[in-house]
């Protein structure tokens, strides 16, 4: 069961971090490190003091989809905090950035990774703080959940149904741990052509999960070669949510840009 956060619990270069919004899904591949990363550029866009935490120790995604002039990250001599590189404003650590190969690492060994990274990187002053998750429900997602004081949680799902199954597995996570879910995105929806809009995957599961978990946004997020090529540049600068709607995702849970 999960271990209630006390304040003082709260790692020191996250103190001054107003909230922390987790964007997880259950499987890979449906697009979560892309709506992290568009998300965190929104809210930047938007005005907001952003920053981007890649969890992901097995596939870190950030490097490739943003592309910093600096792409190691370095340590304050003195405090021997890690200090964010950044891009276009925005704050970014990634296990990508840290200089070493790939990882082959067991669970254990990954969650004390990830709470060195969290435990011992500056942040500085931020309205949010975007941690892309590791795809999935186990430990690794947990102890993050318990290290981490996470103001809200973003569920990135694919329209099919073995996605719904897994997305409420997350869901059900976020609800024992009192994380709120605020948002599902329901991502490679359909795509547009012929003045059509076309739903190679079906219709439907994201306003399922929505409806049965009470979850108040969903956003559906249709297949876009853009978004796919911004990816794999590294220039993060297509937003998710072309109509502005992102402050929407945070109202509900009393969050302002
Ligand atoms: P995950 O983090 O869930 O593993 P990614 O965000 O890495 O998934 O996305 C997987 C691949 O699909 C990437 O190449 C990404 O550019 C592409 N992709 C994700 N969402 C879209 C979309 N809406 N339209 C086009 N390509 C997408």
């Amino acid at each position: 069961p999960a271990k209630p956060l006390i304040a003082d619990d709260v790692p020191a270069g996250l103190k001054k971090v107003s909230n922390i919004v987790a964007v997880s899904s259950c499987k890979g591949g449906v697009g979560k490190s892309t709506v992290a990363v568009n998300l965190a550029y929104s809210l930047a866009q938007m005005g907001a003091r952003v920053g981007i935490f890649d969890a992901d120790i097995y596939g870190p995604s950030l490097p490739t989809m943003v592309s910093p002039e600096v792409k190691v990250l370095q340590m304050n001599p003195e405090t021997r905090a890690i200090i964010p590189t950044e891009y276009l404003g925005v704050k970014l650590v990634s296990f990508g950035y840290a200089g070493q190969g790939s990882a082959i690492m067991r669970g254990p060994m990954v969650s004390g990774v990830i709470n060195q990274f969290l435990t011992t990187t500056d942040w500085g002053e931020l309205d949010y703080l975007v941690i892309d998750m590791p795809p999935g429900t186990g430990d690794i997602q947990l102890t993050l959940c318990q290290v981490v004081p996470l103001t809200a949680a973003v569920i990135v799902t694919t329209p099919q149904k073995l996605a719904f199954i897994d997305v409420a597995k997350g869901v059900r996570m976020f609800s024992k741990l009192k994380v709120p879910c605020i948002a599902v995105v329901e991502n490679m929806c359909f795509f547009e052509g012929d003045d059509k809009r076309y739903y190679p995957f079906g219709k439907g599961s994201g306003s399922k999960v929505v409806e049965q978990f009470g979850i108040p946004h969903l956003f559906e997020l249709p297949i876009r070669p853009e978004l796919s090529a911004a990816g794999d540049t590294g220039n993060p600068e297509v937003v998710v949510d072309p109509q502005g709607q992102v402050a929407n995702i945070f109202s509900d849970v009393g969050v302002c840009v």
